[in-house]
């Protein structure tokens, strides 16, 4: 790749080589990242995208790598960040609640304008603070909005697909495109983004105005929720595989007598057997074994072949 040519379409934001991906990831594993670049602007991001495109380079994009696996050996390629870097456009959050005479929004309505790089925390804390609801059983999912529109993120019975009003998007070939939610095509943490390799660089929510007071106790329901249950004193991806139909794969792997079971610094969750948790020193080679032996495991002991939620970026053996 020819940096000279990136520099004159990021003028802007960050360009770095081998970047360690640890540090962008929370199963805090993964080698260095070839190339790691910041756009500051959607001008920038779809600049980057055709130049990339145009010339077969291979490219990954980065929310807050809270789904995401990488190898020890790194990537190769070029990651794009857009995930909750301050001063970038990707963190800038525009709020319609209204109160504007021109707004088109019914009674009741507000509308949330989120970059790809804000955090779902963030995007909670705002809705609470302007009484809008419809995002509390998501704010605790520790991702970017644009990896939870791509993915259909969800829980506590609420999806992405729910409040999403419209999204911004780059494609493949680096054109700016207006999708409305209509035709996003979204299924069980998956969409027609993902399908088509678009990158999200902003996202329309649409909440309803409700009681703050109620706001808050679900907020704080659905915290104590997680607390509970998640081992979140330990870095994760959060579930290791998808949900399969009419089963739940923590149960299939605590069924597969598993829980606890440890290859290396990666283990089974003792707390959660749906999440394999790095329990200290985990390198992702670990990890990528000890997903693979739990599918054999499950598949032997419930002929259920349970399919990973987590993203894989890089070469693993095997
Ligand atoms: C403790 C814990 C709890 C969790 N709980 C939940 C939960 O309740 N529900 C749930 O659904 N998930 C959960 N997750 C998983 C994860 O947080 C979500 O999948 C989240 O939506 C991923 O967002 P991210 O920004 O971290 O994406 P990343 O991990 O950075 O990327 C994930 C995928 O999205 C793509 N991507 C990221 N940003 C963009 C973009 N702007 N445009 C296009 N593609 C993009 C990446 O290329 C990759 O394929 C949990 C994870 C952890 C660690």
């Amino acid at each position: 790749m020819n940096l000279n040519n990136i520099r004159k379409i990021i003028q802007r934001g960050l360009i770095l080589e081998r970047e360690p991906m640890d540090r962008h990831t929370s199963f805090r594993v993964g080698g260095p990242a070839r190339y790691f670049i910041r756009p500051a602007t959607l001008g920038e991001l779809a600049g980057l995208v055709r130049y990339l495109s145009g010339n077969g380079l291979p490219y990954f994009v980065l929310g807050n790598g809270s789904n995401l696996l990488v190898s020890d050996a790194g990537y190769e390629g070029t990651v794009i960040d857009l995930g909750k870097n301050d001063g970038t456009e990707f963190t800038m959050l525009g709020i319609d609640d209204g109160s504007d005479p021109e707004s088109q929004l019914k009674e009741g309505e507000i509308l949330f304008d989120a970059g790809a790089g804000c955090l779902m925390s963030a995007i909670g804390s705002f809705a609470k603070q302007f009484s809008a609801s419809g995002f509390e059983c998501l704010s605790g999912i520790p991702g970017c909005i644009g990896g939870a529109c791509i993915m259909n993120a969800g829980a506590y019975g609420g999806e992405m697909k729910d409040i999403i009003h419209s999204v911004k998007a780059v494609t493949p070939e680096g054109r700016i495109v207006s999708l409305p939610r209509q035709e996003l095509r979204f299924g069980y943490r998956s969409s027609s983004l993902m399908e088509q390799g678009y990158i999200v660089a902003r996202a329309e929510l649409l909440l309803k105005r409700d009681d703050p007071g109620e706001i808050q106790k679900r907020m704080e329901d659905y915290a104590a929720r997680r607390k509970e249950k998640q081992p979140l004193e330990y870095p994760s991806a959060g579930s290791t595989f998808k949900r399969p139909e009419g089963a739940f794969a923590g149960k299939l792997i605590e069924e597969a007598g598993l829980r606890g079971y440890a290859i290396g610094g990666a283990q089974v969750s003792e707390k959660h057997c749906g999440f394999l948790i790095n329990r200290g020193g985990a390198t992702a080679a670990d990890i990528y074994r000890l997903i693979r032996f739990v599918q054999e495991q499950v598949e032997k002991s419930a002929g259920i072949r349970l399919e990973p939620e987590v993203r894989m970026l890089g070469r693993f053996e095997g």
